[in-house]
């Protein structure tokens, strides 16, 4: 029952939440369309999604009847006159839910890349029935005493370590979600679980909303100036999509906007579209998420009252690495103020170009990318555009299939379209297996923009590995929104882009890695702050020379890309950390903030104002996601109070990288192996802090995660990732 009890997923995870009202109102109520939905998977590599037959209005009858089929199973189990074993109780609900599985796996797809009038409808239907759906699971008293039993009796029964280690997370998240509360606390964590699922669908409907919809169109080719030609090409692609052709337009995405930023020499277009895009959810009228932030905080702080903590983060980071927002926050706080130091140093080199050109400005938030690419350019004779032609990304993607044959011994080969359907014919798939041709699992690739597909990107297990009934091979996918070139021209990424493409393929390969036996325990599944190392250690890779001279190919001469170009590249990695590091901690810090302020009533405008004041958030950077806007936070309990996560974790890939660099480099076969066995492949059938300790032989410290930003190191020894 892997959806009731992942903890974790990758990069935003996919809500459960998602009906096309005209569909339902629909005569046709033939179960045809929901019967395709619970049926097994059929065809090959022990069933494939039939994404060829799913019908919108299919959804919600089967998540209805999927529910209502597992409720079945779990009343069997609960009440199973036999007395409680770790088989007729834990293993018996690892069985559950399968078909359940299944249709929430094709409903997560519809919700983020398939998400248009007909979806929302489900999901506004179907989020508050979910909910309720998982509490009458973890509030089924029956169920919950046999689950202690076998939990009480665990380290004396004869279980496997990892069969305890699956008994404590059933228990842990039963308990987590008030399994042991009076009947009266019971009924109202459910109410506000439901209240909480149809506000998580507002909002998160609120933002694709404003993303879909806002534009700014160019009309005149002079305001073009600065942006390289691909750009130009995609803006002119994107207006004629929308029906404007001729035009160009800015649409109101990051993967649109932040090169729009980078490039536009047009100052007050610049300012047009930051102030769009970083007012999303925040504009008054019907998408304005303020409201709903207010209640969503206010029923997280009831709850967790209800469930004995003193505030939503309290709760919340229980059960992660960290353990507590204290300590959470101590690390934030240790990065921050270096990072904070060395944005104001950013910004006077950024001045001094601003003033050299008698640009008579000072420099504002939507001047922050194009004036960093100027000192790049002036400190490193390094700009993006010198660096874009060669970052095409079907060669980068080749690129991730050798480092994860050298490093993992994965080998991809392209599955026959038709053998294999997809939900839309940007989608491809590949098949993957191991040294000795066995399969492993499949990949999806989901790369482009589009309409009512959400922004970012992440990754997503349709299926799960796990062995504890037969071999179930895991099926996995990555999802962008790379701007989709010309018809034939290859798709030229930036080196940021190139980045998150080997993040989320970490993902990727974290799931396919997984060698457990049971599926709630398995792939990335892990704490929140942990499941992001497997992924930011390699992004590592890409700035590897084995990489670059053979996958970062100029798109028109074929020749890599130049070995002192690589060497400027290399020199300028730690350029523009001060910006990175406070966009992404000022949101981390306020979401944890925010998370930490109890039951008091809080308007997120003045909080969000007055807490950057208190913590000199500079005036030239503005919150990577704010609170209008912040998916992760308010689109589901995900990352809430968790957006940490990334931090923590990364204070791990800075330690884990330096494993590496300390022995053979990138490539050597023992760390890689080391970092396979009690990372990648373990799920989570062992404690994290365990798992990295036996592939680093210690603790992770802080200290290469300052090396790694370029901030100074801490002479004591600063709060470690990792320790207990
Ligand atoms: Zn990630």
């Amino acid at each position: 029952m892997k959806t009731l009890l992942a903890t974790a997923g990758a990069c935003a995870l996919l809500t459960l939440a998602t009906v096309d009202a005209a569909d339902m109102k629909s005569t046709d109520t033939s179960a045809a369309p929901a019967n395709v939905l619970l049926a097994p998977w059929k065809g090959p590599y022990g069933g494939i999604p039939p994404f060829d037959q799913v019908k919108v209005a299919g959804l919600q009858p089967a998540l209805e009847a999927a529910m209502t089929q597992q409720l079945a199973e779990i009343d069997r189990i609960a009440n199973d006159p036999a007395a409680p074993t770790f088989e007729n109780t834990i293993a018996a609900m690892e069985r559950t839910g399968r078909t359940l599985d299944r249709v929430t796996t094709v409903y997560g797809i519809y919700s983020s890349t398939l998400n248009d009038d007909a979806v929302q409808a489900v999901e506004r239907e179907m989020a508050p029935k979910l909910a309720a759906f998982s509490d009458r699971i973890t509030q089924n008293q029956p169920l919950f005493e046999r689950i202690a039993k076998v939990y009480d009796t665990r380290e004396t029964s004869g279980l496997t370590p990892e069969q305890q280690r699956l008994t404590w997370v059933y228990y842990t998240n039963f308990v987590r979600a008030g399994a042991k509360l009076d009947a009266a606390a019971k009924k109202r964590t459910a109410e506000i679980n439901q209240e909480l699922a149809r506000l998580f669908t507002a909002f998160g409907q609120n933002v694709l909303k404003d993303e879909n919809d806002g534009v700014i169109y160019i009309e005149k080719e002079s305001d073009l100036a600065g942006l390289p030609q691909g750009i130009r090409d995609g803006m002119a692609q994107g207006a004629e999509g929308r029906g404007q052709k001729g035009k160009w337009a800015i649409a109101n995405t990051r993967s649109s906007i932040e090169p729009f930023l980078t490039y536009s020499d047009n100052r007050a277009l610049r300012e047009q579209a930051w102030r769009m895009f970083v007012n999303r959810g925040d504009n008054g009228g019907a998408t304005d998420n303020n409201a709903n932030i207010t209640q969503i905080l206010q029923l997280r702080a009831e709850r967790a009252k209800l469930l004995g903590f003193p505030t939503h983060a309290h709760w919340r980071l229980e059960n992660t690495m960290a353990k507590t927002p204290e300590r959470a926050m101590e690390l934030m706080e240790a990065v921050w103020t270096p990072a904070v130091a060395r944005v104001h140093e950013e910004v006077a080199d950024m001045q001094k170009i601003a003033d050299d050109e008698k640009a008579g400005i000072k420099i504002e938030p939507w001047d922050y990318r194009y004036y960093a690419e100027k000192v790049r350019k002036a400190k490193y004779d390094l700009d993006e555009t010198q660096i874009t032609p060669y970052m095409q990304l079907e060669n980068l993607r080749e690129g991730m299939f050798y480092m994860a044959t050298e490093l993992f011994g994965f080998h991809f080969k392209p599955v026959d379209a038709a053998k294999v359907p997809v939900y839309h014919p940007d989608v491809r798939v590949w098949e993957v297996t191991n040294p000795k041709g066995e399969l492993v699992g499949l990949w999806y690739f989901d790369p482009y923009a589009r309409k009512g597909k959400r922004s970012g990107a992440w990754m997503n297990a349709y299926r799960n590995q796990e062995r504890f009934d037969g071999d179930v091979k895991t099926i996995v996918s990555n999802n962008s929104n790379f701007v989709k070139g010309k018809p034939g021209e290859p798709v030229l990424i930036s080196w940021e882009d190139a980045r998150t493409l080997f993040h989320e393929f970490g993902h990727a390969l974290h799931g396919l890695s997984s060698n457990v036996n049971y599926p709630s325990v398995s792939g990335t599944a892990v704490a929140r702050d942990y499941v992001e190392f497997p992924s930011q250690v390699l992004e590592h890779w890409l700035s590897t020379p084995e990489i670059l001279n053979r996958y970062a190919l100029h798109y028109q001469t074929g020749k890599p890309i130049p070995r002192e170009l690589v060497a400027r590249i290399e020199a300028a990695n730690k350029f523009n950390q001060g910006f990175k590091t406070v966009e992404y901690l000022s949101s981390a810090l306020i979401d944890m903030k925010l998370h930490l302020a109890g039951s008091q009533k809080i308007d997120p405008d003045k909080f969000e104002r007055e807490t950057l004041a208190s913590m000199r958030m500079p005036a030239e950077i503005v919150m990577r996601h704010r609170t209008p806007q912040f998916n992760h936070v308010f689109s589901s309990d995900g990352y809430s109070a968790g957006y940490y996560s990334y931090l923590w974790s990364d204070t791990l890939t800075a330690d884990a990288w330096e494993a590496f660099t300390e022995a053979g480099g990138p490539w050597d076969k023992a760390v890689a192996k080391r970092l396979r066995d009690n990372v990648f492949s373990v799920g989570n059938t062992i404690d994290p802090a365990d798992g990295y300790r036996q592939f680093r032989g210690r603790d992770a410290g802080i200290a290469a995660l300052m090396r790694k930003r370029g901030f100074p190191v801490p002479p004591a020894a600063a709060p470690a990732a990792g320790a207990k």
